[in-house]
């Protein structure tokens, strides 16, 4: 099993094998924390981005991580919270299921995830600390899981809260 923490810092300054972008679909860049990545990150991101053609929400792709200090970028496509009841809990989840799919294919050992959809999409925090912890207890209580590490990199202190108490109640 893993192990899961709860940090308040920039997620361009982590070191980890792997981070996690809060992309959008075009995966052309944006602001939050996509904007944070792409501008650490350096140009090449970008041009690396391109040749994907874009994302579906629910999906995550892989790049290098050009001048961040990790070796990889897992770019995922958060749904846009619309009342609840339009499948956001299920399209979060399984966000969190396709990025830990890749790190695990890549043998990624450590990862570190944003607050996907938290921010501009929308998505209530603390409902989203729940899915997100348990999406990631669920994965990598599978036997062959490379992932060791888990970090949730908060921003605020509401966040960091939010997913404190949600790594609480598992
Ligand atoms: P989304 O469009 O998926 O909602 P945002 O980037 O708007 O993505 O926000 C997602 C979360 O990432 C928010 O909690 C926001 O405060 C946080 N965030 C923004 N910049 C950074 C950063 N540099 N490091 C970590 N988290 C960040």
């Amino acid at each position: 099993m893993a192990f899961l923490k709860v940090v308040k810092d920039d997620i361009t300054t982590i070191t980890v094998d792997a981070v996690v972008n809060a992309a959008n679909n075009s995966l052309l860049g944006g602001g939050g924390v996509d904007g944070a990545i792409h501008r650490a990150a350096g140009p090449e991101l970008l041009a690396a981005c391109r040749p994907l053609g874009g994302c579906e929400t629910g999906n995550a792709v892989l790049t290098a991580a050009f001048r961040l200090p990790c070796r990889y970028v897992i770019h995922t496509v958060g749904p846009i919270w619309s009342g609840g009841s339009n499948n956001e809990a299920g399209a979060l989840a399984s966000c969190y299921h396709h990025c830990l799919q890749l790190a695990d294919r890549h043998a990624v050992v450590s990862i570190a995830f944003p607050a996907i959809s938290c921010g501009v999409y929308g998505f209530p925090i603390y409902p989203a600390a729940k899915i997100a912890v348990e999406s990631v207890m669920d994965y990598c209580s599978q036997t062959h899981c490379s992932i060791k590490s888990v970090l949730f990199v908060c921003f605020g202190d509401e966040v960091k809260m939010a997913y404190e108490g949600a790594l609480k109640q598992v």
